[in-house]
């Protein structure tokens, strides 16, 4: 495969078949630059050597009555993990104010459970409108699956951006969760949409799945039209079911963004979730596929910091994107 034309031809509005997709994943390492190469030349494309940051924060933890088999909140985990109730509106809209003062553009507001409930809904909206009165950040909030109403809800309150995420590929998803079927998952994804919100949904790499459903979540992802796109990279925990599940390479992390930025070469485009662990050294070399990152650490891990983060990126010559005013 010649990389650096498939590069070009995606950057020139091409697009990459299914083999191609499957390819970049069955890369070998004396490829592995031309195929980051490759990515890069759509990310400069749409995103610049911009970065964006991504602050989360967990509204509510643990207690979740779901199964899905790699998360630490499920009430069937026995990880050790914090667990608490939904937090006030003051604390949610302080964490707005911290955010931006961190030099974050989204501000990811996330809860345990299947889905809301009427009080959570209700502080979701009103936390809404008081961050877009007090900042300029953009609103992204995970409340578990949605419907219509409530997705048109929360558009009214200026939720900028829902996220869900389809978490594998429809054919795996049984494997790793039976409590909801990824029908549910699609759903919730659509009403957002409906509802004028962007939509946030990806996965995580290396739950089990083979390379060819990896290829189907990133295609499925596409032919939804999602707008932002994290990228996973599974991290087993200690106490969850998939705690024994061997840990995803560092360069199969890195195949697996280039892969996702080269089926979805416009979108926004996460290295997420398990980063640290998972890319290790190699983890400059994600920003060449990837345009955005969750800084300050993730639901229940630990990040590397922001510090860490800032420095990294700006090594490697990439820049934290501003937010429009
Ligand atoms: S629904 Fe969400 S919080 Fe609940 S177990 Fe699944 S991933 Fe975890």
């Amino acid at each position: 495969m010649n990389w650096l034309d498939c590069g070009q031809r995606v950057k020139a509005g091409g697009a990459l078949t299914r083999e191609e997709a499957l390819a970049v994943l069955q890369s070998s390492d004396d490829e592995i630059l031309e195929v980051v190469q490759a990515a890069f030349l759509a990310r400069r494309q749409h995103f610049g050597r911009d970065v964006n940051l991504h602050i989360l924060r967990n509204a509510q933890s643990g207690l979740c009555g779901e199964n899905c088999a790699f998360c630490s909140q499920s009430a069937s985990s026995a990880a050790e993990i914090e667990r608490y109730p939904l937090q006030s509106i003051e604390e949610i809209v302080a964490g707005a104010l911290d955010a931006q003062r961190a030099g974050a553009v989204k501000y990811c507001v996330v809860t345990s459970g299947r889905a809301p409930a009427a009080d959570t809904l209700d502080t979701f909206c009103e936390a809404a409108r008081l961050i877009r009165r007090a900042t300029s950040l953009h609103l992204c909030v995970s409340p578990g699956l949605l419907t219509e109403g409530q997705a048109r809800r929360l558009a009214g309150a200026g939720v900028h951006r829902v996220n869900h995420n389809l978490e594998t590929a429809r054919r795996y998803f049984p494997a790793i969760c039976t409590t909801h079927s990824y029908e549910d998952r699609v759903a919730t994804v659509r009403a957002v949409k409906a509802a004028g919100m962007e939509a946030c949904c990806g996965g995580i790499l290396g739950l089990g799945e083979t390379l060819e459903d990896r290829v189907d979540l990133a295609f499925a992802l596409r032919e939804l039209g999602v707008d932002s796109i994290p990228v996973n990279f599974f991290n087993p925990r200690p106490g969850t079911p998939l705690a024994d599940q061997p840990p995803l390479g560092a360069r199969d992390g890195l195949r697996g963004l280039a892969m996702f930025r080269l089926v979805n070469p416009t979108r926004d485009i996460r290295a997420a979730g398990g980063r640290e662990a998972c890319l290790g050294a190699l983890q400059p070399l994600a920003l060449y596929a990837a345009n955005s990152i969750f800084t300050s650490g993730y639901l229940t891990t630990p990040g590397q910091g922001r510090p860490a983060d800032i420095r990294m990126l700006e090594e490697a010559g990439f820049r934290p994107a501003k937010l429009e005013m």
